[in-house]
């Protein structure tokens, strides 16, 4: 079993469609994968569609959240997508980010790139707007030479010159909505020290003591070290161990199933879920 619990679509700002996306995982070996689209469920439908036959899709989201000043993602697993609460705070944050965005386009406009908020829109597409979106504009105007180069804090690194906040929510009350949809909360990449994401063993503590149900353990973004501390911290707290991907395309090096999760934290997370069911592709197996 070859689980990868964290991939982006086009929904948001990965770059493969939702359909692209799940032949891909299908042609990389995995038997699931998890779909979980920044702020947004939008990529569900098309994906469970295009699903092919031994792939089981577990639809999830990556919410944005903010503790202490620190940007901090939430997964989502298996909620009730229709749960009124967690949509309407996921569909709040989600639409903040088009005037967010436009806010960082006059903001590099002010610093002489002539990048228009019609450039962005179309590189977004219908996908939740983010910084890649802004980042490939300024790669086509030759600003800079790739998406990665974007993010310093000379242009729209978190606290670069171009960088606006966007709105984000409280993860204590982002836990508690996933939770009351019938999902599972699982901290995304709390040791990603060099893109500002770094969670305290004191925030995690209390997070874990609210409900959250687990941490990405392995991710491209932790040094073998932090995932060792991780997973020992996982498990002195009692939380899920997982490790995943965190898939864009082509935006991002890493490939789908470069990290995996165990299929018994897998068998946990779809036991604890209510809200929804994993959805197995055409004549797929499904896991207890
Ligand atoms: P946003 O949610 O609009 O603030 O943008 C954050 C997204 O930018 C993350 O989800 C990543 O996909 C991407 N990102 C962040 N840091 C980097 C980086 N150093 N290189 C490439 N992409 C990045
Ligand atoms: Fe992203
Ligand atoms: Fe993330
Ligand atoms: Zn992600």
């Amino acid at each position: 079993m070859r689980i990868d619990l964290h991939t982006h679509s086009t929904a948001s700002d990965g770059t493969d469609s939702p359909a692209e996306l799940v032949a891909a995982a299908a042609a990389a070996g995995l038997d699931v994968v998890a779909l979980t689209d920044h702020d947004t469920t939008r990529g569900h439908a098309a994906a469970a569609a295009a699903l092919p036959p031994g792939l089981s899709l577990v639809t999830g989201a990556e919410l944005s959240c903010r503790l202490d000043g620190t940007g901090l993602h939430l997964l989502a697993y298996l909620f009730d997508p229709d749960e009124p609460e967690l949509l309407a705070r996921r569909e709040l944050v989600r639409d903040d980010r088009v005037p967010r965005a436009q806010a960082m386009v006059e903001r590099l406009r002010g610093l002489g790139v002539p990048v228009t908020w019609e450039q962005v829109a179309r590189i977004a597409g219908d996908g939740s707007v983010g910084r890649p979106h802004i980042a490939e504009a300024l790669v086509e105007l030759g600003v800079v030479a790739s998406v990665p180069d974007a993010f310093t804090t000379e242009w729209i690194a978190d606290g670069g010159r171009a960088h606006v906040q966007k709105y984000e929510l409280d993860p204590f009350e982002a836990v508690r909505l996933v939770k009351a949809a019938g999902g599972v909360a699982v901290l995304a990449h709390p040791g990603a020290a060099r893109r500002g994401h770094s969670v305290s063993e004191v925030s995690i503590a209390e997070l874990a003591a609210a409900g959250l149900d687990g941490i990405e353990t392995d991710h491209m973004d932790h040094e073998p070290a932090v995932r060792e501390r991780l997973r020992g911290l996982a498990a002195d707290l009692g939380l899920l161990p997982t490790g995943s991907s965190d898939y864009h395309g082509t935006r991002k090096t890493c490939r789908l199933g470069e990290f995996t999760t165990d299929p018994e934290i897998y068998g946990e997370i779809t036991r604890r879920a209510t809200g929804a069911f994993p959805v197995p592709g055409a004549g797929g197996t499904e896991v207890a």
